[in-house]
């Protein structure tokens, strides 16, 4: 399997705070990124990622580095700091919690 794990503290956008996070790499590219504190998962639309920041950012942070270092690490902090909520392709938790909405 090319699946791959890695975890390292971001800052959660729905805690609010910095947790530690789960990175899951399929193949040479972040797939989605999770929440250990409260679940929320993030998927990325890599087209929309690459029109906003371009191939050299987006390649360099979201591709799995060969070593995982303290600088990698610092790139990601910043990298998914700045990123736009509208460009994040699945919140999980809020799509379901819109769907439980709907229900009532
Ligand atoms: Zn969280």
């Amino acid at each position: 399997m090319d699946k791959e794990e890695i975890t390292t503290v971001l800052r959660c956008l729905s805690c609010q705070r910095e947790t530690e996070h789960r990175l899951i790499y399929q193949g040479e590219m972040v797939k989605s990124i999770i929440c250990q504190e409260c679940g929320l998962e993030i998927s990325f639309d890599k087209d929309r990622l690459l029109a906003l920041y371009g191939e050299d950012l987006v390649k360099r942070v979201l591709t799995k580095p060969r070593r995982i270092t303290e600088e990698y690490k610092e790139d990601l902090v910043k990298f998914f700091s700045s990123i736009p909520f509208r460009i994040i392709t699945k919140p999980y938790r809020i799509l379901k919690e819109i769907d439980s909405l709907r229900d009532d």
